[in-house]
């Protein structure tokens, strides 16, 4: 999909791209906790064990409220999950707690009806509550969509009308995997048919004059998702609506691929004041992913407050018309010596300037591998490009690839400057007696933008800058630093600097913090800085300083953001669903055991999904399916097509090995 084509938003979407501002939306009723409005964005999850267990889900669901969710969903795929809605609450009330529930539904109309009668609200997915999708490329006349719409209507109108007597609040929540045959024949899988997918439903509450929902735009792709909820708030506005907004990234996968594919899209929307509630989607147990949910939120907390006193002059003020007009396309740069910019990927830096630099194994955390007995060493897909070493001096041979920068002055004593380059202040770099014949690096902030300095800096071709940022709001002040260049025409390549103290890693005073958590922090905060630029286009390099963070997680957390805005490919990707009541097998064990054989592949996108009824529809751009199709059963899938069903679970991964071999997509470990 070309999403650039697709994606021009010529109008507004946000309050404001330049200071932060919560975009207000309506408050809706959920129980005892409100959404929207001034209300704080709320944190929620979804139980995974089997709704009919009340024990069970009553047990997680207060784990999960211990751990921060504030509305906490369940999964009800026919009527008797539905009813055993009421059991589970029963129990959840006895035992104090009031936490509003919701039920997630997918093609079963008559169960949504029951469960509305029962919980705070209902989640309902147009793209599979009154459709079953077969996958065809319909193509309908005006009257026939039209036929279909009143279909609609009248298959959803009967649950409108309950929740409206009930006083339930209802999630219209489209995926970008399991659109309506009719949406796709329109639209295709874009982000324009997953917010028409949504409208199509709201216009029918609105007939109803059933006010009390929130819309999520889900996506595995940051990139889609992100699209889809400014299109979405964009339509909303010119319609006159203001509904609350749920963000999640979907099947977003475990661990550090998880945190940064969840943060590249729900913060890159955080940061313009979009949300009103959050749902990390982790293939972990549920009540990890409230604190990280609470992690990106949190940060916005007092964000308004504190960037008010923020001012720029009026000339560098870029206006919002300007800025929207520049994203969703690449920010174009010259290339400079085939070292960054251009066509080429975006460029990794590493600091290595506090290390002691006496043994080549300490480049081991930034992929180079040094093999004594051969004298050489080995890299692989997640080398670093660059690494800045400041004012300190190796003492031994360096990887010919590796691009080495130091501080202006310590560069200018070096006797041998091949492959070192120097990094300068704005001042230096005019008033240099010697610079780089092929690349100088010059450190920059938006504010320089205006300095008498920037009107004498020297344009030259192997110029770049390295951006960096003094303000709170800082993903802001560097996407209008973009913005500017591109509107004076300055085409120079800019490496995107983020720096974080340890103390944004810390929790509240008192707070017990694992070892872990300062590395999810910083995954979260750098995903959502960095990759809120990067899924615009803007950006050619990433470096991400953060002295109290390992440099083997700083340099893995660097490709996984280009990897989540899909900038820079290094490695297999896995979508993998979250689980829940419906999941077939154990999810976070399958996971590590397919990534376990196939996770050199680099570039393919494996998706793995714990049910046959939603699987397939929500693994939208997987080139292969791992899909449980029955108990010790599971179905594997080609794209969107069927390959081989029902194969026994003990054979299932060989098989998907044998199918990836036959496409000539397999590759031996290195
Ligand atoms: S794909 Fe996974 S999370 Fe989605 S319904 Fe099936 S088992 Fe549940």
């Amino acid at each position: 999909m070309d999403l650039t084509k697709k994606l021009t938003l010529p109008g507004k979407y946000c309050e404001s791209l330049t200071h932060y501002k919560r975009w207000l939306t309506r408050e809706v009723q959920i129980g005892d906790v409100p959404m929207g409005g001034t209300h704080p964005i709320r944190i929620q999850s979804m139980t995974t064990v089997d709704t009919m267990d009340t024990k069970g889900s009553v047990e997680q669901t207060l784990r999960m409220v211990e751990a921060g969710c504030e509305y906490v969903r369940i999964t009800a795929p026919s009527i008797k999950e539905a009813q055993n809605l009421a059991e589970i609450k029963k129990e959840l009330l006895k035992r104090g707690c009031k936490v509003p529930l919701v039920a997630d539904i997918h093609f079963t109309p008559n169960a949504a009806e029951v469960a509305a009668r029962i919980v705070e609200k209902v989640r309902v997915n147009p793209g599979n509550y009154a459709d079953k999708k077969k996958f065809d490329q319909l193509t309908y006349t005006d009257a026939a969509y039209q036929a279909e719409l009143e279909r609609i209507y009248t298959k959803f109108a009967p649950l409108v009308k309950i929740c409206k007597e009930y006083g339930t609040a209802m999630r219209i929540g489209t995926n970008h995997g399991s659109l309506s045959d009719r949406i796709m024949s329109h639209y295709g899988d874009t982000p324009e048919g997953m917010v028409e997918s949504a409208l199509e439903f709201i216009r029918i509450c609105e007939d109803l004059h059933y006010y009390n929902l929130v819309i999520s735009m889900k996506s595995s792709n940051p990139q889609v998702m992100v699209q889809a909820y400014r299109l979405l708030v964009e339509k909303m506005v010119a319609e006159g609506m203001n509904y609350p907004l749920h963000l999640g990234v979907t099947e977003a996968g475990d661990g550090e691929d998880g945190r940064i594919k969840s943060a590249v899209g729900i913060g890159t929307l955080l940061e313009d004041g979009l949300g009103d509630t959050v749902r990390v989607s982790l293939t972990e147990e549920p009540e990890l992913e409230a604190p990280v949910a609470r992690a990106l939120v949190n940060r916005y907390v007092k964000r308004a407050e504190q960037v008010l006193e923020i001012n720029y002059s009026q000339e560098i003020v870029t206006n919002s018309k300007l800025i929207v007009e520049n994203l969703g396309s690449r920010h174009e740069t010259k290339e400079v010596n085939a070292f960054i910019g251009g066509s080429m990927v975006p460029r990794v830096v590493a600091d290595l300037s506090n290390k002691r630099l006496i043994d080549p194994m300490v480049l081991k955390d930034i992929g180079y591998i040094y093999d004594p007995l051969l004298d050489k060493y080995h890299m692989g897909d997640q080398s670093v490009d660059f690494v800045f070493f400041g004012d300190n001096l190796p003492s031994f041979t360096m990887p010919g690839n590796l691009k080495q920068v130091y501080n202006f002055a310590t560069w200018l004593g070096l006797t041998n400057k091949e492959n070192a380059h120097p990094l300068y202040t704005l001042h230096d770099y005019i008033n240099a007696s010697e610079r780089d014949t092929n690349l100088n690096l010059v450190r920059i902030f938006h504010d320089d933008l205006e300095s008498e300095a920037f009107e004498n800096l020297p344009m030259d071709q192997t110029l770049v800058f390295v951006l960096e940022t003094r303000q709170l709001h800082g993903m802001a002040d560097q996407r209008e630093f973009f913005v500017k260049l591109r509107s004076w025409g300055l085409e120079m390549p800019v490496i995107v600097k983020r720096s974080y103290d340890p103390v944004e890693f810390s929790g509240p005073v008192g707070d017990m913090m694992s070892p872990e958590e300062p590395i999810s922090k910083l995954q979260l905060y750098a995903a959502t800085d960095l990759g809120g630029l990067l899924i615009d286009g803007m950006g050619n390099g990433i470096w991400i300083d953060a002295a109290s963070i390992p440099t083997d997680k700083l340099a893995s957390a660097s490709f996984a953001i280009l990897q989540a805005t899909r900038s820079r490919i290094s490695k297999t990707e896995y979508i993998s669903c979250p689980s829940c009541g419906r999941t077939l097998f154990d999810l976070q064990e399958t996971t590590q055991m397919i990534r376990s054989r196939t996770n050199h592949l680099k570039g393919l996108k494996i998706a793995i999904m714990g049910c046959i009824v939603n699987g397939p529809g929500e693994m939208a751009d997987a080139d292969y399916g791992y899909v449980g199709a029955g108990p010790d059963r599971v179905t594997l899938y080609r794209g969107k097509e069927v390959v081989k069903k029902n194969v026994q679970s003990a054979d299932a991964l060989n098989e998907l090995i044998e199918i990836i071999r036959a496409d000539g997509n397999w590759v031996e470990f290195a």
